[in-house]
């Protein structure tokens, strides 16, 4: 797979280009399936035919980065951003912390969900559960 911003020989694993920090699947200056540089504003690549995806603004499998940081920072005790995110594991152990002591261990899961709620807005966490980036 190659970077579209830069045609640089990425691993198609990757999520972001090593050489110009661009996300993958982002740009269209280049053909990501044989790295030729091509008309920006055709999604066709001229050399192998290959058809660009969709841009990664239309897929609707996107959360929200500034939803889930939100969600951390205003009711992150409860969870909420975890189960937005897809890690209901780490949402239900705050949800309990909260919910079980009856509120006495409250201020451990709201600062958990504070932290995390920042992380996700300062890009500290970039990805949900199912390792999909965050839509900006
Ligand atoms: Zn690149
Ligand atoms: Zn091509």
């Amino acid at each position: 797979m190659f970077c579209r911003n830069c045609g640089n020989d990425i691993d198609p694993k990757a999520f972001v280009c090593v050489k110009c920090g661009v996300r993958t699947g982002v740009g269209s200056k280049y053909c990501a399936n044989c790295g030729t540089e091509k008309d920006p504003g055709s999604s066709v690549c001229p050399r192998c035919g290959f058809v660009g995806v969709v841009p990664p603004a239309a897929n609707p499998l996107q959360k929200s980065r500034i939803a889930a940081g939100l969600m951390g920072i205003l009711i992150g005790s409860l969870g909420v951003h975890n189960f937005y995110l897809g890690y209901t594991g780490k949402g239900i152990a705050q949800l309990l912390l909260t919910l079980l002591s009856c509120g006495f261990l409250y201020p451990i899961s709201y600062v958990w969900g504070l932290i995390e709620g920042i992380m996700i807005l300062t890009n500290n966490i970039n990805e949900d559960a199912l390792g999909v980036p965050l839509r900006e």
